[in-house]
């Protein structure tokens, strides 16, 4: 997501709950389930604000159980869920499900389960900050519906294992909205099927792992169109979906940035981690999320951030901050996701320092220097920037403008900015599409810059302290 107002989530530090460790917590009736392919499938009715559907999960026992755990908000009514064509026994506490299974599922085997389920899901009063549904409408009194839920939880409308260190390898979506309206998911679109009551079924694959917090809908009257971006994997097709009333707008304002974005980040990154499922960027209700090739843009077609620079130097209002953080985000964040969202400073240091590299690829290295050090004015060294493990919190907003400072810190201390790129790209393609740890990256820095930079790290993750000079050779 984005900065700023991400402080809201941040009231780590307080007494966590029951509730708190069963939804952060890796247990065994969790890790027992490797989770290998989502079918969501899922009926919006906007008029009524209800959503109704059912969730297949498909899996590799990692050892021999009876039970399960998955999650799902207990607002919502879980009506059945059916193993091998019989409904089968679920007790709920919180938000958890349990589940229990006639026989014993057997180490390394395949099995599948579907939950169905239904209910109004929580409203965002505030998104993407505080997570939920969008109900809204366009300029035109068109409904424009959309979802945000990051840190809140996948759970908050659909059924999955809401934890970050499991993703699906591929999932289908299957979103039914009124007939006349589009929706726009995450991967490729497949088909589109007409169904009963005047509901159309829009059907979307995603073919890479997907974490649960990317996996969203867009619901409106849009216009599409489409590109090509030529890649370091081919042709990368890049897909354009803004509302019809602010579509002659959005091309030109898309068009600065898109390209030039991709190629910049190819370069410090590697190549885009999805050709596959391809590059979306999709207008939202909300002020932007990184959705899986299906980035969420929502800053009203302003350069900035919604017109304003963050960085207080100039170089800020140069491109379109949503498009770019955003879509940074593709490789830290989506490409490589945190296990435990203690970690979130994998996600958001990294893709704010993506900005800097951006205004470094159009206009040199002295500016985006001026950036990042532009955005120093915004740390607050309130709480340290990894959160508390297991209990579903993150850790200081300080993870963006102060965790951006510790990457450009690093790179002064190797000095070799060929070296510095490597390590990016090489952090891209030994974690791709994978889920990890803050130490797994941390000892792949220090392995592969030949630095001591532990004590670094400590410091800038750890503590609240102004970083000091520390020796690293
Ligand atoms: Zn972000």
């Amino acid at each position: 997501m984005s900065q700023l107002a991400s402080a809201q989530l941040m009231d780590g530090r307080h007494k966590y709950t029951r509730a708190d460790s069963l939804r952060g917590a890796l247990t065994p009736l969790r890790t027992c389930y490797d989770l290998n392919y989502y079918h969501l499938d899922v009926k919006v009715d906007i008029d009524n604000k209800f959503i109704s559907g059912s969730n297949e999960f498909r899996f590799t026992a990692t050892r021999a159980f009876d039970q399960l755990q998955f999650d799902l908000f207990s607002n919502l009514k879980i009506e059945k869920v059916v193993y091998m064509g019989a409904e089968i026994p679920f007790k709920r506490e919180f938000n958890a499900v349990f589940l229990t299974f006639p026989t014993a599922i057997k180490k390394g085997s395949q099995s599948s389960f579907r939950v169905f389920y239904s209910g109004n899901p929580v409203i965002a009063k505030r998104p993407p900050w505080d997570g939920g549904f969008i109900f809204s409408k366009d300029r035109s009194g068109n409904p424009w519906v959309s979802v945000a839920c990051q840190g809140f939880g996948a759970s908050s409308w659909w059924p999955n294992k809401d934890h970050q260190s499991d993703e699906v390898d591929s999932m289908m979506i299957s979103i039914s909205v009124p007939k006349g309206l589009q929706d726009v998911s995450n991967g490729r679109l497949r088909n589109v099927v007409e169904k009963p009551e005047g509901y159309t079924q829009y059907n979307w694959f995603v073919s890479n792992p997907i974490n649960n917090y990317n996996v969203t809908l867009y619901i409106g009257k849009y216009a599409h169109w489409k590109d090509q971006y030529k890649g370091e994997k081919g042709n990368l097709s890049l897909d354009f979906w803004a509302l019809k009333e602010d579509s002659t707008q959005a091309r030109p304002h898309w068009n600065a940035d898109v390209k030039p974005m991709l190629k910049s980040f190819e370069h410090w990154f590697g190549p885009y981690p999805f050709y596959e499922d391809g590059y979306k960027l999709v207008q939202a209700p909300h002020l932007g999320m990184e959705h899986q090739s299906a980035v969420a843009y929502g800053n009203q077609f302003k350069k900035g951030y919604l017109g304003r620079d963050l960085s207080g130097s100039g170089w800020g209002l140069k491109f379109d901050f949503i498009t770019v953080h955003e879509s940074g985000h593709e490789w830290f964040g989506n490409n490589i996701t945190s296990k435990d969202i203690a970690d979130m400073w994998i996600h958001e240091s990294f893709t704010n320092y993506s900005e800097a590299l951006f205004i470094e690829s159009l206009y040199g290295k002295k500016a985006a220097n001026e950036y990042v050090i532009g955005i120093r004015q915004n740390i607050a060294n309130d709480i340290p920037i990894i959160g508390d493990y297991n209990v579903n919190s993150e850790g200081s907003g300080d993870m963006y403008y102060k965790g951006a400072n510790m990457i450009h810190n690093i790179r002064q201390l190797i000095n070799n900015d060929e070296k510095f790129r490597r390590i990016l790209r090489g952090l891209n393609k030994t974690f791709y599409h994978q889920t990890v740890t803050t130490k797994q990256i941390e000892d792949y820095i220090i392995k592969e810059s030949g630095l001591k930079l532990q004590p670094l790290f400590d410091e800038y993750l750890r503590t609240t302290k102004v970083p000091d000079f520390i020796k690293t050779k």
